[in-house]
């Protein structure tokens, strides 16, 4: 064990988790590529926080002229965190009108779910069995909820294709996954408990960007909406261009009411909003008085429009559709070379690659799954195993990934199969 890895157990108390067999120190990062302390350099395929690569000048820049003028907390007027405010709203339709800042993912879904429940009077959610939406106590009763479970936050099986809830059409199993939804709301009154929305991931990233059948996610809506609750899109992971679309849900076709961001947003500094209707944001902030010390701060302002500023500059959305596309059918192209790599699936620069025993039963192989992992990182590219199975290798690098990396990973990978 290296010493730094005993200071760390020493420091941190063993268990906090780390990456790879043999955990690698990072020293520096530019654009997609990271360096150890000794001097070898990794291509980065699993960071979606530093979204227009690390250390952007850009960003930088803004971070370091705003750090060096003034830092305060929110309750002060700002041009640039207004700024931002209204950038974030017209990247969405003309219904979602206000933001709610925050410093991460799992306040921003707090802040999400509360609004929810002052909107409808209810306290019943609805999430998939492979969710993951944060760490806090509420939002935490989220994560990898039993589909028996019969709390107010209940789940239904997420939707997919590969591990299909029944034998039949695309159609069919559309019908199954919505029967369980339609099941699951109904459960809620035949419990007393007044039902209070859908909080869904629009792509399912962390359930492991399954495909989803049908029209499942526009139908899901309007089920959720006739039962007088609210949909909640987590573009925490999907959003920001990393389907080669600003949103998650444009490309599922989830029509939420509230939509959470944060990873991406601040390109490292925590930065993290709750988007949605004036009339929704102003119902929650009269109730509960929200007040967030760090979050709507200058120096985030500077960091998240200065993000923005990047990915229209360098036309981050088209690049990503570009090389995810070109990424995805080269990957395709793999399927049939190993007996362990049954499925490639995704959007943009968003890659899930299913890893099994073997292709007749497509039980779900997490030891082959982290073996490529440590294998693609000995070879200098940097991924993970995800996946509410764990059995998927997880593609989602910087958005200013290019061509010449792809191909590079490709070789790679090709070797290591
Ligand atoms: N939502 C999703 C979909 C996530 O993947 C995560 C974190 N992995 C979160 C929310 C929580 O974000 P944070 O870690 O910033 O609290």
């Amino acid at each position: 064990m290296s010493a730094l890895l005993e200071r760390r157990n020493a420091a941190f108390g063993k268990g906090a988790a780390l990456f790879y067999k043999d955990p690698i120190q990072i020293v520096k990062g530019s654009g997609v590529e990271l360096e150890d302390e000794t001097g070898r350099t990794y291509v980065d395929m699993y960071n979606n926080v530093p979204c227009v690569g690390h250390a952007h000048p850009h960003v930088v820049e803004a971070m370091h002229k705003q750090a060096s003028t003034l830092n305060v907390h929110s309750r002060y007027l700002h041009e640039d965190i207004i700024r931002l405010a209204e950038r974030l709203t017209d990247l969405h339709g003309p219904e979602i009108e206000n933001v709610v800042f925050a410093c991460s993912g799992t306040e921003a879904n707090e802040v999400a779910m509360n609004m929810a429940q002052v909107a409808t009077g209810g306290s019943g959610f609805v999430c998939t069995n492979g969710a993951y939406h944060g760490n806090s106590q509420q939002v935490s009763q989220l994560t990898y909820v039993p589909t028996e479970r019969m709390t107010n936050v209940r789940s239904i099986p997420f939707p997919e294709q590969f591990r299909p809830l029944i034998d039949g059409n695309e159609d069919q199993l559309c019908e199954a996954y919505l029967a369980k939804l339609k099941e699951t709301i109904d459960g809620f009154a035949d419990s007393g408990i007044k039902f209070a929305g859908l909080l869904v991931c629009s792509i399912l990233a962390n359930e492991g960007l399954p495909n989803i059948p049908g029209d499942f996610m526009a139908r899901a809506s309007d089920l959720v909406h006739e039962a007088g609750g609210v949909v909640i899109s987590d573009e925490v992971q999907a959003g920001y261009c990393r389907t080669g679309q600003w949103w998650g849900y444009s490309v599922s076709g989830l029509k939420p009411d509230i939509i959470v961001t944060g990873k991406p947003m601040g390109n490292g500094l925590p930065l993290a909003a709750c988007a949605a209707s004036r009339e929704l944001v102003e119902n929650y902030r009269a109730k509960t008085r929200y007040f967030n010390t760090f979050a709507s701060s200058p120096l985030q302002a500077a960091a998240g429009n200065a993000v923005l500023d990047v990915i229209e500059n360098e036309n981050l959305a088209a690049n990503v559709t570009e090389v995810g596309n070109y990424l995805k059918n080269a990957l395709e192209q793999l399927v049939n070379r190993s007996p362990h790599f049954a499925e490639v699936r995704g959007h943009g620069l968003f890659i899930g690659l299913e890893w099994v025993t073997d292709k007749e039963t497509n039980t779900p192989s997490v030891e082959g799954a982290v073996a490529m992992v440590n294998a693609l990182k000995d070879k200098g590219f940097l991924t993970s195993n995800a996946g509410a199975l764990h059995n998927i290798v997880k593609i989602r690098p910087p958005l200013v990934f290019t061509k010449s990396h792809a191909d590079r990973f490709l070789s790679a990978f090709e070797e290591c199969l």
